[in-house]
């Protein structure tokens, strides 16, 4: 595209959905629905993407946040599943190495709890090599007191051991907006804030969509070839629309993590543990915080507000106080939470963590393709199999390229690894001590936006010549705004750049620097003001606020 993906150009784009004919659309700005589209537009296909709220609003914005092979699914003997979603971590820290970070996992072993660690030592190897991973990475056992010395809060009593292995960090959200926003560079036509409420059909066959936009309050078509729904925990509603739900359907499970500040759990290193119930539980320490999840239960209530309860954060403090001293973190220990749905396929009596993760596509009489389960990890696997099934059904006779999505670097000019990521840091960081920054803030910066992290420090000494938290909250949602099709404050200090979760005192001190920069651009009216303020504080309570 030869504009920017900014809020300003939202109208330009809601118009071209409405006059162009599709190759494909697709429904659901998750990072299935988002790798969808890069991977068809990469490809040459017409792609139009809508999405009912911001991109990453469903589960894409409340995982563990690792781009992980999936060790425990080698217990469930799903060896293809490890074998793609494990040789993918370095593809996707291949294309864009500021964002899916290396980072060793510790796995205590322990007397009475989990493998003992002649299985633990064969699990790993057979871990390494499905995923093919590195010599220099791959796992290596420790001793008792290795174990402890690599993380000296775990409690001494009944470990016997551990193990390091290779895996990756990442930040979900981030990761999906930009696979957006590289498929709005490939050409495609992402909208946020467009929601799907009705199928087109032609001689019976799904040619395209209505679509109610959430930001104008108008009704528009969109016409195409192929349809695919990559609505996530919302897969199953739309093929009820489309009156295709037969067969294999969804099953919700909800998966809580709770952060507590780093100050009351200091983890030294990420940990991957067992609790009692045979369960393994992550602690991952992120900035100035630790978070520490999941549970996975069963889930059938609403699917738009998906809340923590208090036996959910009991349940993981316990876990966390039964494995590290000094076992004390209480429930008003946890500055924030979040909670997602996984949407899995049913699986006649099997239970929340005994069903599979893989990912599955179904296809209706009517042509709607239809994709679910799956992992963060393998979104460019999985959206590589559904172009390649469109390209087959729709475009026999079309020359339609395969995929190149390998290639497709997600920052630009990219980096070559994260040696590379660090050295960017540093200039940062002493470009930033000109006017009053550090390495924290050029940190975040670079983790949060790559390259585009040079474009937010010329803004900040050229306009702001400071760089104390307003200053640098205006630069970056300058860029935001413009860049990433920011529409709302909850965009912004949710999903673009973690803050919710992650810095909630930096939120409650930037939010009405926010507000206000909205409502001037946007030109909001008091009514619209007071609506997205009260998003933020329900957004706070929510994360902060426990039900019974
Ligand atoms: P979603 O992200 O939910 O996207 C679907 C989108 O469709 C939503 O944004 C929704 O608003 C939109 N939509 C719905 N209906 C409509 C409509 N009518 N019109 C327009 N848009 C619509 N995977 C990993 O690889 N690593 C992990 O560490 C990891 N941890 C996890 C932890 C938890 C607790 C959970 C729940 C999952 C985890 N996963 C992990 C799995 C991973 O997060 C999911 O597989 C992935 O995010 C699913 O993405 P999606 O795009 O399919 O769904």
């Amino acid at each position: 595209m030869n504009f920017e993906f900014s809020y300003l150009n939202r109208p330009r784009i809601v118009e071209t959905l409405k006059s162009t004919k599709f190759d494909l659309l697709i429904i659901g700005g998750g990072i299935t629905g988002a790798g969808i589209a890069l991977d068809a537009a990469s490809r040459g296909l017409r792609t139009a993407l809508v999405e009912k709220n911001d991109f990453a609003f469903g589960t894409s914005s409340r995982s563990t946040k690792l781009v992980h092979g999936g060790l425990r699914y080698l217990k469930q003997l799903e060896f293809g599943l490890v074998r793609e979603v494990g040789s993918e971590r370095a593809v996707v820290h291949r294309l864009a190495p500021h964002l899916v970070i290396p980072e060793k996992m510790l796995l205590p072993l322990y007397e009475k709890r989990g493998f003992g660690s002649t299985l633990t030592s064969f699990g790993l190897m057979l871990y390494d090599w499905l995923a093919g991973v590195r010599k220099e990475d791959r796992r290596k056992m420790l001793t008792r007191r290795q174990t402890l010395r690599q993380e000296p809060l775990l409690r001494e009593a009944d470990v016997k051991g551990g193990a390091i292995y290779a895996e990756y960090r990442t930040d979900d959200s981030r990761l999906t907006i930009e696979i957006v926003k590289s498929a709005f560079k490939q050409g495609a036509w992402p909208c946020s804030y467009a929601e799907v409420t009705a199928f087109n059909y032609v001689d019976g066959q799904v040619k395209g969509a209505t679509v109610a936009d959430h930001v104008t309050g108008s009704t528009f078509n969109i016409e195409a070839t192929a349809v695919v729904n990559a609505a996530g925990p919302w897969v199953d509603e739309l093929r009820e629309k489309d009156k295709s739900k037969h067969g294999k359907r969804l099953h919700l499970t909800k998966g809580v993590h709770i952060v507590v500040s780093r100050d009351r759990f200091p983890v030294q290193q990420a940990v991957y543990f067992n609790v009692d119930d045979g369960r393994m539980i992550f602690a991952i320490p992120r900035g100035a915080t630790t978070y520490i999840g999941t549970t996975d239960t069963n889930y059938d209530g609403s699917k738009e507000t998906v809340t923590a309860s208090i036996a959910d954060v009991n349940y993981l403090l316990n876990a966390v106080n039964a494995t590290f001293r000094p076992g004390d973190l209480k429930l008003e220990d946890v500055v924030s939470s979040w909670a997602g749905l996984r949407p899995l396929i049913h699986e006649e009596g099997k239970s929340a963590s005994e069903l599979s993760r893989k990912d599955e596509i179904f296809e209706s009489q009517s042509g709607l393709i239809s994709i679910a389960g799956g992992k963060l990890t393998g979104y460019r696997k999985m959206a590589e199999r559904v172009v390649d099934l469109v390209c087959e059904k729709f475009f026999n006779e079309r020359d339609i390229a395969s995929s190149r999505t390998n290639e497709l670097l997600l920052d630009e000019p990219g980096f070559a690894n994260y040696r590379e990521v660090a050295k960017y840091i540093g200039s940062v960081s002493r470009e930033l001590r000109t006017i009053g920054g550090d390495q924290h803030v050029a940190s975040y910066l670079v983790h949060t936006y790559g390259h585009a992290t040079t474009g937010i420090i010329h803004d900040l000494r050229n306009n702001f010549k400071n760089a104390d938290n307003a200053s640098i909250i205006s630069a970056e949602l300058d860029y935001s705004l413009h860049n990433e099709m920011t529409l709302s404050p909850a965009d912004f200090l949710i999903r673009r750049t973690g803050m919710m979760f992650f810095d909630i005192e930096r939120l409650k001190m930037s939010v009405d620097l926010v507000m206000e920069t909205f409502s001037q651009r946007l030109n909001w009216s008091r009514d619209k003001i007071k609506h997205e303020r009260a998003v933020i504080s329900d957004s706070i309570k929510f994360a902060s606020h426990f039900q019974k």
